[in-house]
């Protein structure tokens, strides 16, 4: 960790003892990533990631909670007591195919590494505060997260912070809210040459729908977004497809405006039916998740105390949005769900690129670093009444905007 050797650290804004415990634990940190990274895990199924993790905080004297929220690979890690309770979260589930390329094995000792140095540097300023890792798995589209909110786990937490890795560093610019459907066509088959005229077409429904989608494209508001694939076409050429089905993923910057393009988005499947004379399903899954909301005075936090450790390729906001489940654990806490640089290029998330750059010197340093904020914004929380009144308020505010 000789980067943090490097950093100019002023006295008294960065806390020296955060510094030194994540330097002290860099090689048990990086173990763990590592680990992680070369043995990647669906989501619901990270077994392994979820017990290294667990022997590592049981040895950092956590008090350990697993399975946890009615998951088995997840997990509630618990240092001190009393008021605030501040909650770092661990995500470590991977990608089909692809492995580790959102780098979730980065996240995992990014928040324990902060969990760790700010509660040692809560004992050290004898300060109240309960110290929480939160374990969290299937972020990959199956919300782990989600139920955690749904059994109220995270209304007890003052702050809840994250850190994900990504091309530059910066603050978070928010979620998109997300609903996920699946649609069915029913046809019927025929003899693709001999007798067409007896088959109903359930393909030409399906990609009618999705001609119907890109025209309602050029006319939703900025930052919404509509994909989505054919999951069945039929099955061979000379056979009119019976059955044909496509799944989508519908996003929005605002549940409200989300629910307006749902409603768009069921009457295009209606009149891709009657084209086609089809009859249609229409399946919601469970996973939607709801849009972000940003509390900049974290974000600020964030990028102050990130310049001060020298932390690379540094930008006020990040372009692009997704979604995730923190968006609804956003709603019940304040929240900041932090970026920290892996390359010095440009190299998209969910790409072979991002994944081998995820398991690079180079990335273990950023997330060293970002440890080291979050655990330092933490404390501030805890220490700097001005900084933590305005973060409520400005998390209640955001509430009230929104609801
Ligand atoms: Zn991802
Ligand atoms: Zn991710």
């Amino acid at each position: 960790m000789r980067e943090f050797g490097n950093a100019k650290v002023k006295k008294g804004k960065m806390n020296k003892l955060i510094l030194d415990t994540i330097e002290k634990k860099s090689d048990l940190l990086i173990d763990l990533s590592k680990k992680i990274h070369s043995s990647p895990e669906l989501g619901f199924d990270e077994k392994k990631a979820c017990r290294w993790q667990i022997d590592l905080l049981k040895k950092l004297g956590f008090k350990v909670t697993s399975p946890f929220a009615g998951m088995k690979t997840a997990f509630a890690a618990q240092k001190g007591g009393g008021e605030p309770r501040i909650a770092f979260l661990s995500e470590y589930d991977a990608l089909p195919e692809l492995g580790h390329a959102c780098g979730h094995n980065l996240i995992a000792p990014c928040s324990i590494g902060a969990a760790e140095a700010f509660a040692l540097s809560l004992k050290k300023e004898n300060l109240s505060g309960t110290t929480l890792v939160y374990g969290t798995p299937a972020e990959e589209g199956k919300g782990g997260k989600l139920n955690m909110v749904s059994k109220g786990i995270f209304r007890e937490a003052g702050l809840v912070l994250m850190a994900h890795p990504s091309p530059v560093t910066s603050g978070w610019g928010g979620f998109l809210a997300i609903r996920r459907f699946k649609v069915e066509f029913f046809g019927r088959a025929s003899h693709a040459a001999a007798s067409p005229e007896k088959g109903l077409n359930a393909l030409d429904a399906n990609l009618l729908l999705f001609q119907g989608i890109n025209a309602f494209r050029q006319h939703i508001m900025d930052k919404s977004r509509i994909h989505g694939i054919i999951e069945n076409g039929g099955s061979v050429p000379n056979i009119i497809p019976e059955y044909s089905s496509s799944s989508f993923y519908l996003r929005s910057p605002t549940e409200k405006y989300l629910k307006q393009i749902v409603k768009k988005f069921g009457q295009i499947v209606k009149g891709a039916a009657m084209m086609t004379g089809t009859k249609f399903k229409i399946c919601e899954g469970v996973e939607s998740y709801k849009a972000g909301l940003v509390v900049e005075a974290l974000n600020r936090e964030f990028l102050k105390i990130a310049k001060e450790l020298k932390m690379k390729r540094i930008e006020p906001g990040r372009d692009g949005m997704g979604s995730s489940d923190f968006g609804d654990v956003s709603r019940r806490a304040p929240g900041l769900h932090a970026y920290f640089s892996i390359s010095d290029k440009d190299c998209p998330l969910h790409s072979k690129n991002f994944e081998k750059n995820a398991n690079s010197r180079r990335a273990f340093d950023s997330m060293l670093k970002a440890s080291a904020v979050l655990a330092n914004i933490a404390l501030n929380f805890c220490s700097n009444t001005k900084f933590r009144t305005e973060v409520i308020s400005e998390f209640k505010k955001n509430i009230r905007n929104c609801s």
